[in-house]
């Protein structure tokens, strides 16, 4: 215990010491006061354990849960600890959402597109194709009825989501040939999760999930093609640049993904509003922190792609991403025709997504256009 956090807990000790004299003088012998019970919830301590799907000691997306973690026991002055588990220390990467909900863990952070297996919907609440940027996710979720949506798809699995992390628009992906054409991509067997593998798949590839921690070995071995995983920060962290040769771009698969923490309902409902409170506000700090995060370190680590590992980068062919388009609106349709709530959560998604485009069309999309289209 460092000498900031000995002190907290000497005052949260001094603090229910006095409540418990000051309980003990006002009430008649043996009848429990207010601030006796109001001290006996306040000592009470929560340690949970945290799983996710990503590697030991990844940048961002790994150190975000080891953050949430630090936030949530400073604020508590150690009443709230949050130990986290990489995948694979406790159990594997696509195992962290059944652990949640069967509450040998308390608390997951992943992505949604890795639960397609129960229910194949919730993709939408990582990324979607062509769909929305970070800042118009978190404004889907937080403000335009996103989050309850997802609550409510999660909530027969007795697990609770709340964003947790944004990569930002990440990059298409490492290939070992060149894409000139959609002839290119048949057969090639590329490691591409949710929706964005469905589509790849219907234009002649073959998707293949499997959790960052396989990648390497995979692509290095030959058991796929091409891949991709997140952007220059991340990729970099994961070695790619050393068994591929092209780093294409954009990344119309995953424009914003969001990344999630997911907590089991009765251990959720179990902390006191305080601590409830602590984890929430944890949550939204991670998820705008790894988004801050990304920002600052990818331009870095793109340069280090490009300058010191010889690193080539490619724009996806026109017609190809077009091919894309069309193919990720009918992979959208398919998934939500198959039930009440999954056509709900797409149309919600849509409608949104439709009304900030109009707005950013005139606004983010002019600004930046504007402001790196200029002649000086
Ligand atoms: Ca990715």
């Amino acid at each position: 215990m460092d000498m900031r956090n000995a002190l907290r807990v000497m005052t949260v000790a001094v603090l229910v010491g006095t409540l418990g004299t000051l309980g003990a003088c006002a009430p008649e012998a043996g009848e429990p006061s207010a601030a006796d019970a109001g001290a006996a919830a306040e000592t009470r301590t929560f340690d949970w354990k945290l799983v996710t799907t990503w590697p030991k000691n990844l940048p961002a997306l790994g150190t975000a849960p080891e953050r949430l973690a630090e936030i949530v026991g400073e604020m508590s002055a150690g009443r709230f600890t949050i130990k986290v588990y990489a995948a694979g220390e406790l159990v594997p990467a696509f195992e962290v959402f059944d652990a949640v909900a069967e509450g040998s863990a308390e608390m997951g952070h992943g992505a949604a597109y890795y639960w397609r297996g129960k229910a194949p919907i919730a993709a939408i609440f990582a990324t979607v194709p062509f769909g929305m940027n970070a800042q118009e996710m978190n404004g889907w979720l937080h403000y335009g009825g996103g989050l309850e949506l997802w609550r409510e798809l999660y909530e027969p699995f007795g697990v609770v989501p709340l964003a947790a992390g944004n990569s930002g628009v990440q990059m298409a992906g490492w290939f070992n040939k060149e894409i000139n054409s959609l002839e290119d991509l048949q057969g090639l067997k590329m490691r591409i999760p949710g929706l964005g593998g469905e589509v790849l798949q219907r234009a002649g590839g073959v998707s293949v999930a499997m959790p960052g921690s396989e990648i390497f070995t995979s692509l290095q071995t030959g058991v796929i093609d091409a891949t991709e995983w997140v952007g220059p920060y991340n990729d970099l962290a994961l070695g790619l640049q050393e068994i591929a040769r092209y780093y294409y771009y954009p990344g119309w698969h995953e424009p914003g993904p969001a990344i999630e923490a997911l907590v089991n309902r009765e251990a959720l409902d179990s902390l006191p509003p305080d601590l409830r409170a602590m984890l929430e506000t944890a949550c939204r700090a991670v998820n705008q922190d790894m988004l801050d995060e990304f920002t600052a370190r990818n331009a870095a680590a793109l340069r280090t792609l490009v300058e010191e590992h010889g690193v080539e980068v490619r724009r996806l062919p026109d017609d190809v991403l077009a091919r894309f388009a069309v193919l990720s609106e009918e992979v959208l349709d398919e998934t939500a025709v198959t039930d009440e709530l999954s056509q709900r959560i797409l149309d919600s998604y849509r409608a949104f997504q439709e009304s900030v485009r109009d707005y950013h069309a005139i606004t983010e999309q002019a600004y930046l256009d504007t402001r790196d289209g200029v002649d000086r």
